[in-house]
Order: structure tokens, then sequence, then C-alpha cells
């Protein structure tokens, strides 16, 4: 497989095919003219797969045809030989290569598409053994495609280039991400510590990377453990002056001062994807947007464990069900899903901005009637940028330019409906204006010119509307009376030869020819027809003449057509360039459209969950009025179960930092969806949106961790306690006074005592040093006692009963630590053998009254901050009595009743009270 580029062992042919003078003197191998030429352009070409045009076929040979036969499950076939060895072959239709492309780049491939760039017949002229030239036209890659059918219409396609800046901790990496399915063009930096977030966010389709940052070692990780597609780049994409160059040329710029103060790294990052685009699509020009500089520290900093953990667009199982995105997703069009995705990714960190976007979904919530006209006209506009992406680069058809028309129309009514509702609010407004700011000509143009029924390729022809353009209906006219000609024709032949089943009829071989029976062939071979009849092939029972009238108008017919599907070209490239010239405005109108769509979708959410709007402040408060778990909440709800609202408040002081609450309770309480739900209210909020909450306070949350103990990680093969340490300790080196910090159960993953000592360790070091507003989960019911200590910190528990000896989870927090830890009673819930269930009470209550005579005389409260843990304390020796009524019981030999009499009878013996 040809994951990561050119690293990747090429498909090249083991024993490279030799050129033509080798050949020629190499008497034993002959390789054909199609073989040399096959072999240079595949060695132009390591590192991928080779689409070479034949026909109507794309063939792929040597390793190519058996990586691609397997990865397809088409059959591998053979075509000639070379050195003696049969060349193994395999093929796919043109007409269907889309598809097959599809799932090659799915498989992480590339494929290089090479086409015929001239007519067989200019080759024939050459002479008898020339081979029509041929061209690689484009490298398909996975953050380079453009085809419907490529792309996940809800998802953008990103390539991200990175460029490194200077050496050592502090360097800065510029970034440039490109979606050339929509032109998006952004530029920003980040510091190598934020830089695995960043590519968390940007979720790339495919990343190139100057080589020396290869070894940057979140890049090296991201390499080795996930199977992004990476593809390192030399030295050419420049730096400096040279990069700066790059991109003027590009976009015939004069200077790149229009674009923001743009760093070293940053230019370089930009030239480089520059340079990437322009080797994988060759002469064809991705209309790109100039590149938006987006400045640092203007998005919530969330890390990819974070984003896995929260399950923000995907479950940890990889599915988009399921997810947060999922389940707020109410969006009617495609670009509308990608923008809603793309602010669930990157929640703002200006209250402004978020305060803007929550006008949009408030004026929305307040319009249900509006609302859902406006969610009834989007749901017909296309995906205008997408189309007007694969116009720019000449791979569109007619359907993309009745996108634009559709989604001319479509902004149209919506615009008209918004400014019918009166004073809109900021974000809304300018949407109704770039929605608006459209010459209504164009839109009329596109009315006249396209049919009502398209077909999918423009070389099919019949998509201008009869009376759009003069010359092309003179040319169709000419067409349609030919075949009229050839009909009238057909009936003098069968008159004037006596021959009534005598037909005109048309082939590839032939073209036009006269065909009748056998027997009346033989009469046209003789006078007085063989002077005008000429024969041209004989089959098992008829005959095949032409004439010389018939040949005439065949060319006279194949010129008709052929002109008028060559004007209807011309037709269709005016419009596009009629389009392209307006991208800018056409851009902003797609976005404007996608903006409404989520502002709406939003909306329609909130009313039909009961969501409240968030008050987003740059204070640190926070403060969550029963707050629910969207996922968790949609989930019971399907099986009729309410999902308890709890609250939450961490609220703190600048200068003195956030509180800190330890959650305590059994397992299956409900504390790992109370600490996510609270970091999703967050999110929700400062992406814009409305929450499920009755009432939510968020001061601006910079960046968001979130993890959990010992989460099994087999597949990047670490040990799942390692990844834990890797994770926590990232969070304590990073986390500062405006983060949220959510652990569960964290420590988990080792012996006790070492996970309870790592634990009060890592809540000291939060609560004294980052000062972050933070959620710990925890099952050390030990931890509560640090609240003795620490002034910023609540202890909080999960209700349960116990409901005839059995537990009862109310999923209700409250304040208090947890007095046991009902291990036993969820293993008994779970169906542990009653046995088993008995043996575990017994040996617990041995277990804690050891414990408690060990700890007697002190409390690990007591120890200093920032000191080494005690020592684990052994279990003490019980006295004698109770030594000799242990001894006396064989466990083997108990009932379970029996065995919780002599539990009863060994706690009186200790002399403490049953509890
Ligand atoms: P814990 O982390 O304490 O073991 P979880 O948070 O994993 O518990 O919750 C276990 C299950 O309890 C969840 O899958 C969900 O079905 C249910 N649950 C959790 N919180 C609530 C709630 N607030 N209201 C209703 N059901 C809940
Ligand atoms: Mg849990």
């Amino acid at each position: 497989m040809l994951k990561r580029g050119p690293g990747h062992p090429s498909p090249l042919p083991s024993t490279p095919v030799k050129s033509r003078d080798e050949s020629a003197a190499a008497d034993s191998a002959k390789i054909s003219p199609m073989m040399a030429q096959y072999s240079a352009i595949k060695g132009e070409n390591p590192g991928s797969l080779l689409f070479y045009r034949m026909g109507d076929f794309y063939e792929l040979f040597f390793d190519d045809a058996e990586i691609a036969a397997r990865a397809l499950g088409i059959v591998l076939t053979k075509r000639g030989k070379h050195e003696g060895m049969d060349i193994p072959m395999c093929g796919v239709p043109v007409e269907r290569a889309e598809d097959y492309l599809n799932r090659l780049i799915g498989q992480g491939h590339r494929v290089a598409v090479c086409e015929q760039i001239e007519d067989p017949a200019e080759a024939r002229k050459r002479g008898g053994k020339s081979v029509v030239r041929r061209e690689v036209v484009r490298l398909v890659t996975p953050g380079t495609i453009t085809e419907e059918l490529l792309l996940d219409p809800v998802r953008a396609n990103s390539l991200l280039a990175i460029a490194g800046g200077g050496q050592g901790p502090e360097r800065v990496f510029g970034l440039a991400c490109v979606d050339i399915s929509t032109g998006t063009f952004i530029v920003a930096s980040a510091p190598e510590a934020s830089l695995e977030a960043e590519i968390a966010r940007i979720d790339p389709a495919e990343i190139v990377v100057p080589e020396a940052l290869l070894a940057v070692p979140c890049l090296e990780r991201l390499a080795r453990e996930t199977n992004r597609p990476i593809t390192p780049l030399g030295r050419e994409a420049g730096e400096g002056e040279s990069a700066a160059r790059r991109i003027k040329d590009y976009f015939g710029l004069a200077t790149l001062e229009g674009l923001g103060a743009l760093s070293g790294a940053e230019t370089a990052a930009a030239a480089a994807a520059i340079l990437y685009i322009e080797r994988t699509q060759f002469s064809a020009r991705p209309a790109l947007s100039l590149p938006t500089r987006e400045a640092r520290d203007t998005r919530m900093e969330i890390d990819a464990a974070t984003r896995a953990n929260l399950e923000l667009t995907r479950t940890l199982a990889g599915a988009r069900d399921g997810s947060l995105l999922a389940a707020i997703d109410k969006t009617v069009t495609a670009p509308g899903g990608r923008l809603l995705a793309e602010r669930l990714a990157a929640p703002l960190t200006a209250p402004k901005e978020i305060e803007d976007r929550l006008d949009a979904v408030a004026f929305f919530a307040n319009e249900p009637f509006l609302r859902k006209e406006i969610r009834a006209c989007l749901k017909a506009a296309p995906d205008i940028s997408r189309a007007l992406s694969r116009l720019a680069l000449n791979r569109g058809g007619p359907r993309d330019l009745a996108a634009v028309r559709d989604g001319l129309e479509a902004a149209k009514a919506a615009a008209a409906m918004l400014t019918g509702a009166g004073l809109l609010p900021q974000e809304l407004a300018r949407a109704g204006e770039a929605a608006t700011g459209i010459d209504p000509a164009l839109a009329a143009r596109l009315r006249h010119a396209l049919a009502d029924t398209l077909p999918l390729n423009r070389r099919d022809g019949g998509f201008v509307r009869p009376g759009y353009d003069s010359i092309l209906d003179e040319l169709r006219a000419l067409r349609d009376e030919s075949r009229a000609v050839i009909a009238a024709l057909q009936a003098r032949y069968a008159d004037a030869t006596g021959s009534k089943q005598l037909k005109l009829k048309h082939n590839h071989f032939l073209g036009y020819f006269i065909e009748v029976p056998q027997a009346q062939g033989e009469r046209l071979l003789k006078p007085p027809y063989d002077g005008q009849f000429v024969h041209r092939q004989t089959m098992a029972d008829a005959m095949r003449f032409s004439t010389k009238e018939l040949a005439e108008l065949e060319v006279k017919m194949a010129s008709a057509a052929g002109e008028a599907l060559a004007r209807e070209e011309t037709v269709f490239e005016a419009l596009a360039d009629l389009l392209l010239g307006q991208q800018a405005a056409l851009k902003g109108l797609a976005g404007a459209l996608a903006s409404i769509d989520v502002a709406a979708a939003l909306a329609e959410l909130a009313e039909a969950l009961d969501w409240t709007r968030p008050e987003v402040d740059g204070s640190l408060s926070f403060v969550i009025v029963e707050g629910r778990h969207p996922v968790v909440e949609a989930s019971l709800r399907v099986q009729g179960l309410a999902f308890a609202g709890n609250d939450c408040t961490l609220s703190g002081l600048p200068g003195k930092g956030g509180r800190i609450a330890i959650v305590t309770g059994p397992n299956m309480a409900g504390k790992s969806t109370y600490l996510r739900q609270n970091a999703l209210i967050a999110i929700l909020a400062q992406m814009g949106s409305f929450v499920p909450a009755k009432r939510a306070e968020i001061g601006i949350v910079d960046k968001l961790y979130s993890r959990v103990g010992a989460a099994d990680d087999l597949a990047r093969g670490r040990s799942t306690f390692m990844v834990e340490m890797i994770e926590t300790a990232a969070i304590l080196n990073q986390a500062g006074d405006r983060s949220l910090v959510i652990l569960d159960e964290i420590g988990r993953g080792t012996a006790t005592f070492d996970g309870l000592s790592i634990a009060w360790a890592v809540i000291e070091h939060l609560h004294e040093k980052n000062r972050a507003r933070a959620l710990f989960a925890t099952h050390f019911h030990e931890l509560t006692r640090l609240s003795e200590k620490l002034g910023r910190l609540d202890n909080l528990t999960v209700r349960v009963t116990d409901w005839n000896g059995e537990v009862v989870f109310l999923h209700e927090i409250m304040p208090g630590a947890a007095d046991r830890s009902y291990g036993i009673q969820v293993a008994k819930l779970a169906g542990l053998p009653a046995p088993v269930v008995t043996r575990a009470r017994a040996l617990l209550a041995e277990f804690e009254a050891a414990e408690r005579l060990a700890h007697a005389d002190r409390s690990v409260a007591d120890l200093p901050l920032f000191t080494a843990a005690t020592p684990p304390p052994a279990l003490a020796a019980p006295s004698d009595r109770l030594r000799e009524a242990l001894d006396a019981i064989d466990p083997d030999g108990l009932s379970p009743r029996a065995a919780l009499e002599a539990l009863y009878q060994l706690k009186q013996l200790r002399g403490k009270p049953i509890i």
C-alpha cells in the first residue's frame, strides 16, 4: 500500500522495461513501442498507481495491476509479454473510473491519471507503429480530490501543508490549510505544543511536509500510529523570497501585504500547499480564495485525545453516528453540514463573536414559521462552492452550472424572507446582503441557457436550451435534418433496387452502410446496380454496400453533429467563465447560505430539545443548572427513559483560579456522563449554539482537556497506563487558569496505592499550579479528604440508594463524598454467581477492618503538599480472638447465609458496630 507517499515501496515493475533502443540491441526481449511509452511515464510517477488510458479503459500493468486488482476486486489478466514473462494487467472502464478511484483513494493509494492527448488518427499519420501521445494530467491524492463521488458532502476535504520555523522547543510552525473542493485557503501558525491539537482540529485528508519535519515528534507519531497520509516534499517549495514569489505568481499579486503579516513559516507553508497543488493538478487551476490568516488564540484549543474522548465528530469506534456532531446536526444542506462540523471542531474564544452567532440562533428560535420556510427553501440549494471548484478545474458538467442556477434562486428567496422579517441580527443581515449581492442577470442567463433535463457529462451534449444560441440551433437543425435525409435515402434505395428489406445502418467500423439480405445482395453486385453500389462486407446472411452519395452525406452529418457538440462546449465554457468571473461573490453567497442554514438548524434543535441560550463572557464563571448530556439523553429517550439534569459550579476569580470538584460514586452511577456533559456544554456554548441545560454561565474556556484513565489503546501499542500518564503530563504542563480540565478515573491503570498517590499529587498540582476549572471523577474515596486542605476543592457524589439490598442509581449529583463504593452490589447486578458475591462481601469486610486499624493513628490528608506519598500500609495483624475465629471458618464449606453470619460475628469480635 502506498500510504505515505514516495517513501513507500513503489509499484514500478520489478524488472524495469527497457527503452526501445536498448531492446533493439537485446535480441531476446522485443518491447513494443506502447510498453516503452508506458514505462517512461511510469518512471516519472513513482509512488502512484498509473491509470493508463487505452480507448474506453484505464489500464494498469505489472505490480500496479496486481495491487489494483486486489484492492478493487477486479479480474487480473495479462497482456503480451515482457522478457518472456506475461505482463499482468487489469482495467477499469473510463465512465466508471470515479467509482474505482474512490475506492483506491479510500484505501490510501495515489493515482496518476494518464490520458491520450491526441486523436489516434493523428498518431496513425505518423506511421504504422506510432503510439498515441499520452501524458499524466492529474495526480489523484486524498487531499486534492474534487469529484462529487469521491467527497463526503458534509465534511471538508483539507490538504494541510506544514512548514517549520526555527529550532528548539520554542519554534512555531506555519500551517496552510486548503480545501480545493471549495477553494478555502487558511493560513495559521502553531507552537510545537499545539501542533497536534491544530492537526486534530483541521482533520486533514492529507498532510504535506518538508522531509526534514518528518522527525518532529508529533508528526512522527502521527505517521506511525494513524493512517493519515503524510506526503514528504523536498526543498522545492522554498522559503522566504522564493516562497513569497510562488504565492504572488499563483494569485497574480504584486505584493503579499494585503494578506496580513504572514510569518516566514506561514509563507513557506502556503507556498508548499500551492506547489503540491500545482504538482497534482498539472495545468488545471483550482479556484482558490486568497489565503486568509487566522490569528492565534481565537479558537478553543482541544487536543486529539480530548476530541476522541468526547466523541465530538466521531465516536471512539470512528463512526459519525453516535457523535455529538450527529446528535446536533439538523442542517438541510451539505455546505451547512460542513460549516456546523467546522464550528464544532473550533469553538471561539471571543465573547463578541460568540454572541453574534447566538443572536442569529435566537432570532430563528423566536421565528418558528420563518425558520420553517427558510429551511424548506434552503433544502433546494445545491453545493455551489464544490460546483464552482469543479468548473474551475475543468472537471465540471452541466449539472454544476445548474447547481449555481438553483443556488442563486434559493439565495434570492431566502434573502427576501429575511428582509421581510424586519430588524436582523448582524450575522443574518450580513448573510442576507451576500445572498443578494449578485447581478440578477446571471441567474436569468443560466435559466435561459440550460435545458430542463441535463446530462451528466458535457460531451453528451443536449444541455443547452433551444433558442439560447442561434448558431447551435442551426447546427442542430442541420444534424436533425440529415437524419431525415437518411430515412428518405433508405426509402429511395429500397424503391430503386426493389428490395423492401434494404436498411441504412451505422457502425464504428464502416460508418453508414446499406444492408440487404444475402440473396438481394448478389443482385447488387451486377449491372445495373454495380456502378452505384460498392460492396463493403459479406456477412453470414447479409451483404453490406456503400454509395458515393451516402459517403458524402455521412461526412456532412458527422460534421453537423460534431459541430453542434463543439458549439455546446463553447457555450458551456462561456457560461463557466462567466461564473468563475464572479467566483468571489458566489462563494460569499454560498457561505451566507451555509451560515443561515446553521443558525436555523441550531434553533430547530434548541426548540426540539428545550435547550437554552448560554451566557458567555470573559470571566472565570462556570455555572450550569440542570445540564444534560446530549448524546446520552438522546439514547435514553429512544428507550423511553428520562435523563436526570445536574448542576455544576466551578466558577473562580481571576488571579485565584477556578474550582475543582471531586466526584465520587459507584460504577455506573453517572460520573463519566456528568464530566463529559459539562465539557460538551462549554464547547456548544462557545461554538455559538444553545445548550442542553436550564441555565449556563460560561467564562471563556481557552483550552479544554479531557482524559480517561486506563482507556484501552492496544492499537497504538502503548501500555494503557503509559498513555494515561503521557496525557496527564500534557495537561499538567499546559493547562492554565482559563482551561477546563476533565479527568476521569486517572490513576486507575496501576496498583491502588500508586494510583491513589498519583491522583492525589495531580489534584494538588492542578489546584496550586494550573488553577484550572476542573472535574475529577474517582473511585479513590481517600481523595475526598483533600477538601480539608485545598481551598477551592469541592466534593460531589452521585446519589445511590439501597433498595432491598439492591443498588438503585439515581444519577443525581449532590455535594458530599460517596460513603462506600457499591462495587459488590454492581457485581451482583451484573450477574456474578451468588457464592462469589457473598465471598467478596466477606473479604471486603475483612480488608476494610484491617485497613482501618492501620490508619487509626494518622490521616493521609495530614501530609504536607508535594511530599512523597507514604509507603503503602500492610495489612496489620488482627487480634488473637479474631484470628482464631477466622481460622475456624472453612470458606468452601459455608452456605452464603452462614458466610454472612460469620462475617457479622467477626465484626463483633473486632468490637466495631455493624453498619
Ligand atoms: P460511571 O462513570 O459513574 O461509571 P457512567 O457515566 O458511565 O457511570 O453512566 C452509566 C450509565 O448511566 C450511562 O450509560 C447512562 O445510561 C446512565 N446515566 C448516566 N448519567 C445519567 C443521568 N444523569 N440520567 C440518566 N441516566 C444516566
Ligand atoms: Mg466512568
